[in-house]
């Protein structure tokens, strides 16, 4: 029997959806992550953007044209949003929206929509992993209420992976570089180990950590005290910003101001100078004036970011923000070209500070990361293998690089 596990949206769907792939194959399913025939598709969905909850219905569709006679069932947050949407499509036999994911494994045989809100971490089977980068889910869901954000709705509340767990699964997994990956990673809690606890339990793991999408607040002399005791973490924050504008912080419901977030990257800068920090920046939010973007487009040199993915405002019905007037499709796609244009003169800016130096990088398939998240490539280069390089030029989305040492 072949199983087609076929997934839209964020980097915790596509771990989340390595895991069930690793689940049916315990089960004796033959499992692809590419649409094609099969005899069960699996539908991981997303709804960030009313565009990607469009292309998850599709989906659907698509399946139905490789094997009309096979069950679909379908997960995740398009789903938690809609789920008769997704039922009265021919085929569909199973619909589990996000919160109960963990489940599609047990009640594969089941018919219906399947609504349990246990607000429980959901353990999965770990995903199969290659050797060099493993994704390891350590939190789901979240607690803020950004006015623009249906994920608390769809995932639910923040709820960790026990500590014991998450190292038992580092210990094992094998890879060089173990990415904690979360909705809101800076809410871990297990008892009394929140984030910075686990990285000191996790400093012995032989892999470079790297940590997943971390909100502001996580900031702290304490925090990065523990991040360099720990010794094997990434100097790499992907650091939720969304508006440079103090006033469209405060309507996104986000909880800083400009000058909050910058004292924050600079006590980042204090404890690890070289640090990549990286971010999101929503552009043209509905009350969002010409003067706030500007002070957007301004925070990009002020962070010193190393790179910045930004995103026209999509406007998500049940939130707040989708209360409010939305703004043209002109002024958007006007400030998004400006503001593409501002993120990729910061990108070049960072890299080229480190050009001449030397950087360790986990080489992948094609190139590989610094640990201060430099996109490098180099000549000789194997997947999978740890190396000292010199960076050279600017190359690419990164900078190319001679290698001095292979690291065992
Ligand atoms: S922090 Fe805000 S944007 Fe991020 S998932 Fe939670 S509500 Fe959504």
């Amino acid at each position: 029997m072949k199983a087609c596990v076929f997934t839209l949206g964020c980097k915790l769907n596509e771990v989340e959806s390595a895991s069930l792939m690793r689940g049916l194959e315990e089960r004796g399913y033959e499992v692809t992550d590419e649409l094609g025939y099969a005899d069960l598709y699996l539908l991981n969905t997303c709804a960030v953007t009313a565009e990607a909850e469009r292309k998850s219905r599709q989906a659907v569709a698509r399946m139905r044209k490789y094997n009309p006679n096979a069950p679909v069932v379908v997960c995740g947050c398009a789903s938690e949003q809609n789920a008769e949407a997704f039922l009265e499509k021919e085929g569909v036999v199973l619909v589990l929206g996000a919160q109960n994911k963990g489940k599609v494994l047990n009640v594969l045989q089941n018919r219906g929509i399947f609504r349990e809100t246990e607000q429980v971490f959901c353990e999965l089977p770990s995903p199969k992993q290659t050797k060099t980068r493993a994704f390891l889910r350590i939190q789901d869901g979240c607690n803020r209420f950004c006015s623009y954000c249906l994920i608390p709705y769809l995932r639910g509340r923040t709820r960790s992976r026990s500590a014991e767990s998450v190292l038992r699964e580092a210990e094992n997994c094998g890879a060089r570089e173990i990415v904690l990956t979360g909705i809101d990673v800076s809410s871990y809690r297990d008892g009394d180990i929140g984030l910075g606890e686990l990285l000191l339990l996790l400093k012995d793991v032989p892999a470079r950590i790297r940590l997943g999408s971390l909100e502001e607040g996580i900031v702290d002399e304490k925090f990065l005290l523990q991040m360099r005791e720990a010794g094997n973490v990434a100097p790499h924050f992907h650091l939720s910003l969304q508006s440079g504008s103090s006033a469209v912080l405060k309507a996104m419901n986000r909880r800083y101001t400009r000058e909050e977030y910058l004292a924050c990257c600079k006590k980042i800068y204090e404890f690890f100078p070289d640090a990549a920090i990286t971010t999101d920046i929503i552009v043209g939010f509905p009350t969002e004036t010409e003067e706030d973007f500007k002070e957007s487009l301004s925070i990009i040199g002020e962070a010193g970011f190393a790179r910045v993915h930004c995103f026209p405002f999509s406007s998500r019905p049940g939130t707040a923000a989708a209360k409010k007037k939305d703004l043209s499709a002109s002024v958007k796609k006007e400030r998004m070209a400006r503001i593409t244009e501002a993120a990729k003169r910061a990108e070049i800016a960072y890299v080229s500070r480190f050009l001449g130096t030397e950087r360790t990088v986990l080489f992948e398939e094609e190139g590989g990361y610094s640990e201060n998240y430099i996109r490098i490539y180099a000549n000789g280069a194997k997947e999978g293998t740890l190396a000292r390089v010199k960076l050279v030029n600017l190359y690419r989305d990164g900078a190319f690089a001679e290698i001095t040492e292979e690291i065992k």
